[in-house]
């Protein structure tokens, strides 16, 4: 049995997190918001699998047209809406949507001179006028600048002092609906960082997720062994799954999460195996509005499927599906991929080795993967 939660409740539309309330499954479209076609399929998906909330990306001003058409189609689901790079949208998309997640990392990007707590300001004001939750949404890689560079030793340290200084100003504002989330695609960060932050603010709701876990089944794992140690301690009080999935598969994020809520809540930890993650570790994200190439779940299949020869080696390959984020998510992998329009980035390390096509990406990834396998084999019988 899980330990009891402390945080307190808040309301999200019909819905409640924290406190008692049952623990909330939610996921996220990863259509482009403007497909209204293929962003209503994906809303029908994720409502079929029991979600309890979803949550859409906005961006621009079509895109809010977008939401406006999706939200009369669906008058029902309790909608969160992701404000990406540009916090102004807030006051036009608050009265369409239950909820408004902004990430801190992405504020600087309008109007630099402004001081964050204004902006911050000026996203509650919306969020109060019509009745919405926020979510403080802090991410390993899109981390505020100033964080970025004051806790640069010590990144964990980085996201869980941004996220507090966040609640401070929401609480300085009087602003009490919100929930936090500190996400990493390090199943090991997420427990650490969500531990520290809750121990600082036991009274705040958390909303869990190991960001770009992958395919599964490696990808649920890695989010299984986040999830049994936090929720089993009483940290938690909604999750998303992030899976790497066709669009039409999207459902399995919320059958997953219930599972694995189901197996904490009646004892079944599943043991992880002990050498999981010592070899080969393959992230990729779960895909949103901001792919531009279908081709990229496809690409992250087939990376794992040629990795696979590689897997007694400890590497980590990420994949992921944009040009926003991409840069910035595959900081620490050995190898990293991020998708564009009609080519895929590489990269070594932090060095960018260039953009390649889609039909020569696999090769050119083998190449850079066969490299690093003999630079490690050399150094292990240098140690020898
Ligand atoms: S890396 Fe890009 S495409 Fe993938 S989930 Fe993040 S923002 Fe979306």
């Amino acid at each position: 049995m899980s330990k009891l939660r402390s945080t307190r409740k808040i309301r999200i539309g019909c819905l409640h997190i924290g406190g008692d309330a049952p623990v909330a499954v939610q996921s996220m479209a990863a259509t482009q918001t403007q497909n209204l076609e293929a962003t209503a399929r994906q809303i029908e998906v994720l409502q079929q699998a029991g979600a309890d909330v979803i949550r859409i990306a906005v961006d621009s001003d079509a895109d809010v047209e977008a939401l406006k058409t999706l939200r009369k189609q669906f008058p029902d689901p309790v909608l969160s809406v992701d404000l990406q790079e540009n916090y102004k949208l807030a006051p036009k998309v608050a009265p369409l949507v239950d909820k408004i997640r902004y990430n801190p990392g992405h504020l600087f990007h309008l109007e630099k001179d402004k001081p964050i707590r204004e902006k911050v300001g000026f996203i509650i004001d919306a969020a109060r006028t019509h009745g919405c939750a926020i979510r403080i949404g802090v991410n390993c890689g899109s981390v505020d600048p100033d964080y970025k560079k004051k806790y640069r030793n010590n990144p964990i340290e980085g996201m869980v002092r941004c996220a507090v200084d966040h609640c401070q100003i929401l609480d300085e504002l009087k602003f009490e609906d919100y929930c936090v989330s500190l996400k990493d695609s390090d199943s090991g960060k997420v427990i650490e960082a969500n531990r520290q932050f809750a121990s600082e603010r036991p009274d705040v709701p958390l909303h869990l997720g190991v960001t770009e876990a992958g395919l599964p089944p490696d990808g649920i794992i890695k989010t299984r062994i986040a999830f049994e140690q936090l929720i089993s301690s009483g940290i938690g009080d909604t999750i998303r799954v992030s899976l790497t999935l066709p669009n039409e598969d999207k459902g399995q994020e919320i059958v997953v999460g219930r599972e694995i809520l189901k197996d904490i809540e009646e004892g079944r930890f599943r043991s992880v195996p002990e050498n999981f993650l010592d070899g080969l570790n393959i992230i990729a994200c779960p895909s949103c509005s901001r792919v531009e190439n279908d081709k990229f779940v496809e690409l992250a299949q087939e990376v794992r499927t040629m990795a696979r020869y590689a897997e007694k080696h400890k590497i980590t390959i990420a994949v992921m599906g944009c040009r926003v984020n991409g840069p910035g998510e595959t900081d620490d992998a050995d190898l990293g991929l991020w998708c564009g329009p009609s080519r895929v980035n590489l990269k070594k390390g932090t060095e960018t080795l260039g953009s390649f096509a889609y039909e020569e990406i696999l090769g050119r990834l083998k190449k850079e993967l066969d490299l690093i396998i003999v630079e490690q084999e050399k150094k292990s019988i240098k140690l020898q």
